[in-house]
């Protein structure tokens, strides 16, 4: 085993760290408190290279492995969970799909875009009715000679519906099979398509800073060379790209718990009461390196899944272990410190209270800590009784 970060991603994450602390940091609270997206600075991630790390060259991408990818999602969470929210979305769940199951005229058409970081791409799998259960899928798509119409909806869309919102891969329901089973087809669809609409989401206590939309789609007619895949094969290409999905929500838990550490510890060297800091309180630096201690943990286990995935092999039940420990460490870590801050981790001055709101999404996008833990359980009995 060796677990020494190579030369590349050594450098990745000094860069990435300080391109966050010079670019990032000092708009994230005022882009938080007025709940703006910014255009200006997902461009300059895409100048920084940081869309599609881990596409081939060809396709205008890094030509990385997947643990430089999440060491990027990681220093970005470790100052803004929006930013690092637009990045993680575009790239696994945006990107991911059109990667993975593109043909190869879909992906020469969008990837190279895709990567430039002045366009966005979406992933469009939960509707209001349908959320961890998204076979519950109620948006169809009917074939009517050489294309399909849409009918549908979907809500808590990431990347929808900004100015940079290119469009979105949408799951619909388009026919049953023998046994009455719904089946699923993936489509590639552009946002100015007629009959697809994006509203942006107001009013989230997290992730202000992104864009989250919902989609109505009314009568959109979508060409059979715009489905993704095959016919009957969108919940495969859903699934696994929530696969590749929970490895970088895991590390926006990562970057977080890490962000919200150095918030802490920082802090509690400050602060003064009963004429000494308040880190030489036993009961401060205890809980201080008692999360240290799980972000470690948290950090090798992330890294285990992405090496597991980088050598090709099974990496499900770890991305789902990681995503589960990583967003639940995250929330330990912000809790500890707002308390570590007393009443000023309350306040909107303090960082603080951003990373506290901020890592709530984590336990519940991309499968809640429940549904992960099903899959966690899915695996153990393949594993252990077959
Ligand atoms: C800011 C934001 C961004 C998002 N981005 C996207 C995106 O880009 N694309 C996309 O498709 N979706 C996106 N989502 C949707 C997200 O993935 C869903 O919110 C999530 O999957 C949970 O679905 P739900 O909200 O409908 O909750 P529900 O499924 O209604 O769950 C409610 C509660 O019931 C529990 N529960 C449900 N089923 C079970 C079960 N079988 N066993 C035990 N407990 C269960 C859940 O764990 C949860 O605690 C986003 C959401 C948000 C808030």
């Amino acid at each position: 085993m060796n677990f020494e970060l190579s030369e590349e991603q050594l450098m990745i994450r000094q860069t990435v760290r300080e391109f966050a602390e010079r670019d990032i940091k000092p708009l994230a609270k005022e882009l938080d408190e007025k709940a703006v997206f910014s255009s200006e600075l997902t461009k300059k991630m895409g100048e920084m290279g940081l869309f599609g790390m881990y596409l081939p060259e060809q396709y205008g991408g890094g030509g990385m492995d997947t643990l430089s990818y999440i060491i990027a999602v990681e220093e970005i969470a470790r100052i803004d969970s929006s930013q690092a929210a637009t990045l993680a979305a575009h790239n696994s769940l945006g990107i991911g799909p059109l990667y993975y199951f593109g043909t190869e005229e879909q992906k020469q058409k969008y990837l190279p875009q895709l990567c430039t970081g002045n366009a966005l791409w979406a992933f469009g799998l939960t509707e209001p009715d349908a959320g961890s259960d998204s076979r519950g899928t109620k948006t169809r798509a009917v074939k009517n000679g050489d294309e399909y119409i849409i009918n549908g909806s979907k809500i808590f869309i990431t990347n929808a519906a900004s100015e940079l919102a290119l469009g979105s891969t949408v799951q619909a329901v388009t026919g049953e099979d023998a046994k009455g089973r719904k089946e699923y087809t993936t489509f590639i669809v552009e946002k100015g398509t007629p009959g697809y609409t994006a509203v942006a989401m107001h009013g989230k206590m997290m992730w202000r800073a992104s864009d989250t939309a919902e989609l109505y789609f009314d009568d959109l007619k979508v060409p059979v060379k715009d489905i993704l895949g095959t016919v009957g094969q969108g919940s495969k290409i859903m699934l696994q790209t929530l696969d590749n999905g929970r490895l970088s929500i895991a590390a926006m838990g990562l970057g977080l718990a890490q962000g919200a550490f150095e918030l802490a510890i920082r802090y509690a060297h400050e602060r003064k009461q009963f004429g000494q800091t308040i880190y030489s309180f036993q009961n401060t630096s205890f809980k201080m390196a008692e999360a240290a201690t799980k972000i470690e943990m948290a950090r090798n286990l992330l890294y285990k899944a992405c090496w597991l995935k980088d050598h090709k092999k099974p990496f499900a039940k770890e991305a789902a272990m990681s995503k589960y420990i990583c967003s639940e460490i995250a929330k330990e870590v912000a809790d500890l410190g707002v308390q570590i801050h007393g009443g000023y981790g309350l306040m909107k001055d303090y960082d603080i209270e951003r990373f506290y709101r901020d890592q709530r999404l984590l336990q519940i996008g991309e499968g809640t800590s429940e549904i992960q833990k099903l899959v966690i359980a899915r695996h153990l009995s393949e594993e252990y009784i077959g």
